[in-house]
């Protein structure tokens, strides 16, 4: 288990976490989100070890994580961290940076988990190329692999599918969580991409102002997301009096009711349209099967 107990951490005189208190139980993933700049990359740094907390403790089990003033060496064997910015060794292939760390005394064990974490990275075609010559989501996915080389306890993921293009991302996503699932490897993931999150994560902790506003599981912040800042991590909504915070896809047209609204424009989105209404001299958003003409008068009612 990582607990993290009441952590505040500052790089200068500015806070950026206040009293940062959870725990993350073995084998779960939680996800960290918040805006760029609320201290996802910081929080995911001091667990990591590698500055002293202020305030606070963090242990895995009954290790305590020490930073720089207590180790000379940054960075403990069960625990991996990915960063934003991935450096890897560029000058060798793929399969030599994820192999890097792995025994050479094993050449037919190495070279069997080399390929097992290609192909959890799907980089199959990769595997002898230089890594200068991969594009930034290919490095991406070797610092993926390469953190998973030596079955850590923990991973710590940072923004890890963000260089990723679309074509790949959703079954790279379903492979590397599954496969974290599978090995019962703890995962602590920062994101701002919903999609990181629902369907993979246990539970996601929101940060704002450098505190925690809210824990729970991905189904129940989606239900009830008590925030507008909560509710725009997952989608188009609206602030509707008395009702507070409703979805787009909670606003149906029907053919009579007392909520009243004036087309402005329709986005396409794929499998719907996203309707822009005005309704009591504010724009509104609702999610629509069709596209609606330019002041066609609506009714709407909320549907949950
Ligand atoms: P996020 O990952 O959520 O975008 P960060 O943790 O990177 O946020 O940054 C949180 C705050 O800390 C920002 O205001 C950022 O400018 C500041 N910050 C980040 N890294 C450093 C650093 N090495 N030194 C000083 N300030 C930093
Ligand atoms: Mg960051």
């Amino acid at each position: 288990m990582l607990l993290v107990k009441n952590i505040s951490f500052s790089y200068s005189k500015t806070p950026i976490l206040k009293d940062l208190d959870f725990r993350i139980e073995k084998g779960k993933n939680l996800a960290v989100i918040g805006e760029s700049g609320s201290g996802k990359s910081t929080l995911l740094r001091v667990i990591y070890g590698e500055y002293d907390l202020n305030n606070g403790q963090v242990f895995w089990k009954n290790t305590e994580i020490l930073g720089p003033k207590y180790n000379l060496v940054i960075g403990y064997d069960f625990m991996k961290y990915v960063t934003q910015e991935f450096d890897l060794m560029p000058f060798i292939t793929v399969e030599e940076n994820i192999g890097k760390h792995l025994s050479r005394f094993f050449p037919e064990e190495k070279q069997k988990r080399t390929d097992e974490l290609i192909k959890v990275v799907e980089l199959e075609a990769f595997a002898k190329t230089k890594v200068k010559n991969l594009s930034g989501g290919q490095k991406q996915r070797v610092a993926l692999a390469r953190a998973l080389a030596k079955q850590p306890e923990i991973l710590l993921l940072d923004e890890p599918f963000s260089h990723i293009d679309n074509f790949k991302k959703q079954s790279l996503r379903r492979s590397v969580f599954k496969y974290l699932k599978d090995n019962k490897i703890t995962c602590l993931v920062a994101t701002h991409d919903k999609n990181d999150v629902l369907g993979f994560s246990d539970e996601m902790i929101v940060i704002h102002e450098n505190k925690i506003i809210a824990k729970d599981t991905p189904q129940n912040l989606y239900k009830n997301p008590k925030l507008p800042l909560i509710a725009s991590f997952f989608g188009e909504f609206n602030v509707i009096e008395p009702f507070g915070i409703v979805y787009a896809h909670q606003l149906k047209i029907v053919d009579n009711s007392n909520l009243k609204a004036v087309v402005k424009q329709s986005y396409f989105n794929g499998n719907s349209w996203l309707i822009e209404a005005d309704f009591n001299s504010k724009s509104i958003f609702i999610k629509h099967h069709s596209q609606l003409t330019k002041e066609k008068s609506i009714n709407l009612v909320i549907d949950n």
